[in-house]
């Protein structure tokens, strides 16, 4: 980088190189002491006083990168006194400004503003240049650019979980019932852009020949939810609180014995539940997808039919974006299979469209997104402790024993943007963060800690 220098010549030419000769001449031949700078200051209250005359001296002083502050070099002038010329600059890519500089009898002072870089080396040297009689004097003075503290560096009273994972601004989940053939199809189309869906299965139903099929999208990422054991009216009446116990509990059990885990998202038959069936499937599920069930608000289900489009896919998309919401899809099969099955094509255009809003946007299963929020919900952060140059700050309360896996995405407002930091877990293993704008964001489990540390800068 080319140095960065402001000169403050008045009537004599610089001459840099003229530094380290013993004896120094004027124009006119006769020997001059040379200029000598005698006090240094940049930022900090007290002066770093030169003591010898020897051409340099550490004065740490502690500045932040990129922001201004106002400095000082004081100087002598040994021979006699005439208009000196002052040259500043640093090896770290700051600029100077001058401020003005006062001459009295053989004493001067150069009054400057100095902006060191935003992101700058740990030490940086600051080189003065005065020359008086065309002798000239180098001084230099390193200077330790200061990272911000952490009470200056972060907004500690706004520490917040994010609304979705890694901050996103809204989240998306596509689901599909009844467990149709060409689940295994739409698996593959999502996929493809990178996805994972939630297929609501009725456990009652399915071949005892197609479950390693079901285990086999479970293995991959997809979620197997539960659709009740034979599809019955939920909502009836005529139902008894066993007979809805067996549709809802009696079918988790099948699917968890089936592809070894236990489906924790309920999706009532045709929609319809009672506050009774409801209650019960709170009772062994996190969630249902109905909306209420148990969220109150951000979440609305976009039902598909045959005659969906794309555009209204699209539109309802950028609605959540637009609110921060939850966009929840409901559909069948895809291609004349399934009850008002979805044109593949247009499956594969929205997600394209999703796929390319991902800065955005949080795809994740139905189980996944629901238990980020209801886990967001029951935790709150808290500072442990707050050094100079650590944070160590814990996501506390009564969260479901259910939740403790559930990644949360830690929030910590930039005041004052530090050149680096690293997080570090409760081991002490290192756990990546993400420097979005205003904010850091970091991942932590509930009830447990991390460690944020602001490095040295150029560390
Ligand atoms: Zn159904």
């Amino acid at each position: 980088m080319a140095r960065q220098r402001i000169s403050m010549l008045f009537f004599l030419l610089v001459m840099p190189l003229a530094v380290s000769c013993a004896a120094a001449r004027d124009t006119a031949g006769a020997e001059v002491a040379r200029p000598r700078v005698t006090a240094v200051q940049i930022g900090a209250p007290a002066p770093c006083t030169v003591e010898t005359e020897e051409s340099s001296a550490t004065c740490w002083s502690k500045v932040t990168p990129g922001v201004p502050v106002s400095g000082s070099l004081s100087f002598e002038l040994l021979a006699s006194p005439q208009r000196p010329g002052i040259e500043l600059f640093d090896d770290c890519g700051g600029s100077f400004q001058s401020n003005g500089t006062l001459i009295d009898g053989n004493a001067g002072r150069a009054d400057f503003e100095w902006t060191p870089p935003k992101r700058s080396p740990t030490v940086c040297a600051l080189t003065a240049i005065v020359a008086n009689h065309d002798v000239a004097s180098q001084f230099t003075v390193v200077i330790r650019v200061d990272e911000p503290t952490v009470s200056e560096a972060f907004d500690l009273g706004a520490l917040r979980v994010a609304e979705y994972r890694w901050g996103k601004r809204a989240a998306a989940s596509y689901t599909f019932d009844d467990g149709c053939a060409s689940s295994f199809q739409i698996a593959d189309i999502f996929e493809s852009v990178g996805f994972r869906a939630t297929f609501f299965i009725i456990a009652g139903w399915v071949l005892d020949a197609n479950w390693p099929r079901w285990k086999g999208l479970a293995d991959r990422g997809h979620e197997i939810g539960n659709h009740s054991l034979t599809h019955l009216d939920l909502a009836s009446p005529d139902l008894t609180d066993d007979q809805l116990t067996m549709q809802i509990d009696g079918a988790q059990q099948r699917i968890e014995r089936n592809i070894g885990e236990r489906p924790t998202t309920f999706a009532f038959p045709g929609n319809s539940a009672s506050p009774r069936s409801a209650a019960i499937a709170l009772r062994s599920h996190l969630a249902t997808r109905n909306p209420g069930l148990p969220f109150g608000s951000g979440f609305g289900v976009f039902h598909l039919n045959s005659r969906t489009t794309s555009d209204a896919l699209n539109a309802g998309l950028e609605d959540a974006l637009a609110a921060g919401s939850w966009f929840v899809v409901a559909g069948h099969g895809i291609d004349g299979n399934g009850w008002e099955p979805l044109s593949s094509e247009v499956l594969v255009t929205h997600l394209t469209t999703a796929a390319s809003l991902s800065s955005a946007l949080w795809v994740d299963t139905f189980r996944n997104v629901a238990r980020y929020r209801l886990a967001r919900e029951q935790v709150q952060p808290i500072i442990i402790a707050a050094s100079q140059q650590t944070l160590r700050v814990r996501l506390d309360g009564n969260p479901d024993a259910s939740l403790l896996a559930v990644p949360l995405t830690l929030e910590v407002p930039i005041v004052q943007p530090p050149a680096a930091v690293r997080a570090h877990d409760a081991s002490g293993a290192e756990v990546p963060i993400v420097v979005a704008p205003g904010a850091i964001l970091v991942e932590v489990l509930p009830l447990q800690e991390i460690e944020l540390e602001i490095l040295p800068s150029g560390a």
